[in-house]
């Protein structure tokens, strides 16, 4: 069913549904496109089609092998269209999903390409504001690249900004995709160009991952994480490749590298990922919701470690512990132990490949085995000391009788 998109282009078939509206395969007076029809609501909002318009020229203007370009931009009745090149191929989700994890060298080619789409934004007064795997398209047509990648290209240009209005982020809170939110946005800092090396960083992270650095439960909570939480190393990825996250995902913006130094840092490591498999990284634990079961014997009911919910207090006025941090000095820093999953803290801990789940009958089995381990330790030690308080007292030369301190302590 061909439906008519102004004088000039007609839409045959749905490719794709996003959040802002149906992307179709049209035809155009060049040949093939595809055609993103805003969701009626957005098309009939007299402001934000106004909006689209003064916007025409940054949305039309960016052109570049690792960006969808804009063509066009049709108003026609209730219809309000970006024409794009078409892109003949998957989104990056997709192929996450199909694949869990990808190979460091797939992964760190496909993130290159979309720095190096974000460095000609950037250089051109675009942010994106929305970088994450639904907006990467792969372009399977082509050539294929390090990893067995293929060309990757950053969709949606300008789109968050137009729709995200401050109108509408009052009425709606903040949107976006939480698990890609830089911090100093959910501060409520002006968005620059920083944010989007942060979802960047992100999107690098959950390739390697399969999950985000900070995702998980309430969205409430996954911000919160954002400003509070720093980033837990992934097992077995190679430190310079690390040490390019965590400076892109600094809490400071100013920290994070710039999109272009990203993509040619990124290319660099390209050499040593050759062959690599993907990580060997389970997905952390979801917190438990239910209560321990019931059936299990009280010594079985070994508290579990929470691994992505709870509160990370943020205490007011508490001395900031990272000096980077300069948007946050009221915020308490975690210690490592709460990074890791502890008693306060929320971040997800990636746990190497084989290791028990928190909470899993091998995980208790594993605590069991700990605590009688101690338990006997325990008794040795005490057994040791009475031994050696016995020595002290019926020693041949006057040894001070133990203090009450040094004493052993009674047996349990
Ligand atoms: P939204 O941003 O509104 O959520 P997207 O731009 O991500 O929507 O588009 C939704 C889907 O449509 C994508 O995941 C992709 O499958 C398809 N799509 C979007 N743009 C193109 C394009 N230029 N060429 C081919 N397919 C596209
Ligand atoms: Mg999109």
């Amino acid at each position: 069913m061909a439906r008519k998109i102004g004088s000039r282009y007609t839409a045959h078939q749905i490719l794709g549904r996003g959040s802002a509206g149906t992307v179709w395969l049209g035809e155009g007076p060049e040949g093939p496109v595809a055609i993103k029809l805003l969701r009626e609501d957005l098309a009939s909002d007299q402001e934000l089609v106004g909006r689209f318009v003064q916007e025409r020229t940054a949305l039309l203007g960016l052109e570049h092998p690792h960006v969808v370009s804009v063509r066009d931009l049709v108003v026609d009745g209730n219809d309000l269209a970006l024409v794009m090149d078409l892109v003949r191929g998957t989104d990056l989700r997709t192929r996450l999903t199909r694949e869990r994890r990808l190979a460091p060298e797939a992964a760190v080619a496909i993130v290159a390409d979309v720095a190096e789409g974000l460095a000609a934004a950037h250089a051109a007064g675009v942010v994106h504001r929305d970088v994450k795997p639904e907006n990467v398209l792969l372009d399977m047509q082509g050539p294929i690249g390090p990893g067995g990648s293929h060309r990757a290209l950053l969709t949606d240009f300008g789109v968050a900004k137009l729709i995200d209005t401050p109108r509408r982020t009052r009425a709606t809170k903040i949107i976006g995709t939480p698990d890609y939110l830089a911090p100093e946005i959910v501060e409520g800092l002006p968005p620059r160009a920083s944010v989007d090396i942060y979802a960047l960083a992100t999107v690098l992270y959950e390739l390697l991952a399969g999950f985000t650095p900070f995702g998980g439960g309430h969205p409430g909570a996954v911000l919160r994480r954002h400003v509070t939480e720093t980033v837990v190393p992934l097992p077995g990825i190679p430190d310079e490749l690390w040490q390019l996250i965590v400076q892109c995902l600094a809490k400071a913006p100013a920290s994070r590298l710039r999109a272009s130094e990203l993509a040619a840092r990124l290319r660099e490591q390209l050499p040593v990922l050759v062959g690599m498999p993907p990580l060997d990284v389970d997905e952390p634990e979801t917190e438990p919701e239910e209560e321990p079961s019931r059936e299990a014997p009280p010594e079985e009911r070994v508290p579990r470690t929470p691994v992505r919910r709870g509160a990370v207090p943020l205490v007011p006025g508490a001395k900031p512990a990272d000096s980077n941090r300069d948007t946050h000095t009221s915020m308490r820093v975690p210690a490592p132990d709460e990074l890791a999953g502890g008693a306060h803290g929320t971040a997800r801990a990636p746990r190497a490949s084989g290791a028990p789940r928190p909470g899993s009958a091998r995980h208790r089995a594993a605590t069991r085995r700990r605590r009688l381990v101690l338990g006997v330790g325990a008794l040795v030690l005490v057994a040791a000391a009475g031994v050696g308080t016995w020595a002290a007292t019926s020693g041949d030369d006057a040894a001070p009788a133990p203090t009450p301190g040094n004493s052993a302590p009674a047996a349990p």
